[in-house]
């Protein structure tokens, strides 16, 4: 990282704050003019429903096309994004907290606060830390919604920027990072593919947008993720033909089930009668979803996700530990996560929850966990 990254200097901070300020400002431009479906969010806290514009998947497809125009037509390089790589950082920190600061000082004078805290924070840092609002806008554009955009399309961003710099110092892109690419690209265009999926989580059902989202979405995601790129940067031999076969096995099981089961479960939601895997879904006491993926694990959606998460990191091979600390952190994310989701379906479903659990016995790992 030493010999790749430039010191931070006064020059540095200026150059990444314009080109995040301006990449900002081109994806919010971007996601008004774009064209994008509107779809109807559900029900809130409150009962209130949302209408969203998405148009995500023409951002990051434009992005990409770009980014691929510009490499091909005009030299264009990423490398810039590593080589500044903690002066964005910087930046990037401060957008959130300027971020979190403005949403702060708006949204507690907005006809919409309702000062609620369910928690014993006191209500200044509550308002700070999870947010004022529950549906803040910036223009007409919803921010949680919006706040997606920089981070994964900034993710991309970072991780397509080490196959440049590779090439530009290696001359050559070995087989594990083209991997590493393409498993990147596919899981974020998936993630687009269905973007309205996002509507149904609880982040944007539930949840105020304040600094744990906008560090979350702005800084977390988009600087720690890629976290492998920089343990394959040095690599120059390709990996062989079976291990490259074992890793893309792996991505495309992990990516296989965390989609489809996410996406079963949606279509149930919205359409009870919906097909699954080609027979009528079956629900328990029609409302708890045992067809498909939902019959084999509760939470066969995490194990799915873990799986495309580690294929991430296998992408480095075993030199070094630091790329496994994002699946897992992600392991203890959804661990607790699953914890939590488990006491609060208990508390939902009732005595129906525990025929569920009867039926579909195991969680993440049939016959382990
Ligand atoms: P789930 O998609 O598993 O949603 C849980 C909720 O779904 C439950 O509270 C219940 O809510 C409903 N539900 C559970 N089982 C059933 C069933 N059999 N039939 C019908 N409804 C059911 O969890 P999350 O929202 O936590 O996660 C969604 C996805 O996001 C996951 O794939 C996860 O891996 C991913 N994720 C990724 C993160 C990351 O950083 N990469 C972070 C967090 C999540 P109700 O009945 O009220 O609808």
């Amino acid at each position: 990282m030493q010999d790749v990254v430039l010191p931070v200097t006064t020059a540095h901070l200026l150059h990444a704050a314009l080109g995040y300020a301006a990449f900002l400002l081109l994806l919010y431009l971007g996601s008004i003019a774009l064209p994008g479906s509107r779809k109807l969010g559900f029900a809130q806290p409150s009962g209130a429903r949302e209408e969203y514009k998405l148009s995500g998947l023409g951002l990051f497809l434009l992005t990409t096309a770009i980014v691929l125009a510009g490499t091909f037509l005009f030299d264009l390089s990423l490398s810039p994004v590593l080589t500044h790589f903690w002066s964005l950082f910087i930046v990037a920190n401060v957008s959130a907290f300027a971020w979190a600061a403005q949403l702060f000082v708006t949204g507690r004078r907005s006809a919409d606060y309702s000062g609620a805290n369910p928690t014993r924070l006191p209500s200044w840092l509550h308002d700070l830390w999870f947010g004022p609002l529950l549906n803040p806008k910036l223009g007409g554009v919803d921010v949680k919604m919006f706040a997606y955009h920089p981070s994964l399309i900034g993710l991309w961003i970072v991780v397509a920027a080490f196959a440049y710099q590779q090439y530009e110092t290696r001359g050559e892109i070995p087989l594990q990072m083209w991997l590493f690419q393409a498993f990147w690209w596919a899981y974020l265009f998936t993630h687009y593919l269905r973007e309205d999926f996002m509507l149904s989580t609880w982040d944007i059902i539930a949840e105020n947008f304040g600094l744990m989202l906008s560090w979350g979405d702005l800084v977390y995601v988009t600087f720690f993720y890629p976290i492998a790129g920089w343990f394959l940067l040095g690599d120059t031999a390709s990996i062989g033909p079976a291990a490259a076969m074992a890793l893309v096995v792996l991505h495309v099981a992990g990516h296989w089930i965390f989609r489809s089961s996410n996406w079963q479960k949606d279509r149930y939601k919205r359409d009870p009668q919906a097909k699954i895997w080609g027979r009528p879904a079956e629900a328990l006491g029609g409302k708890l979803l045992v067809s498909g993926w939902w019959g084999i694990g509760r939470k066969i959606n995490y194990t799915g996700e873990i799986m495309v998460y580690f294929s991430f990191a296998l992408c480095a091979g075993f030199a070094s530990w630091v790329p496994y600390l994002l699946p897992v952190s992600l392991i203890a994310l959804l661990a607790h996560r699953a914890a939590r989701d488990d006491k609060r379906c208990r508390r939902k479903y009732g005595d129906l929850w525990q025929v569920y659990c009867a039926r579909a016995r195991f969680r993440m790992l049939p016959y382990v966990y």
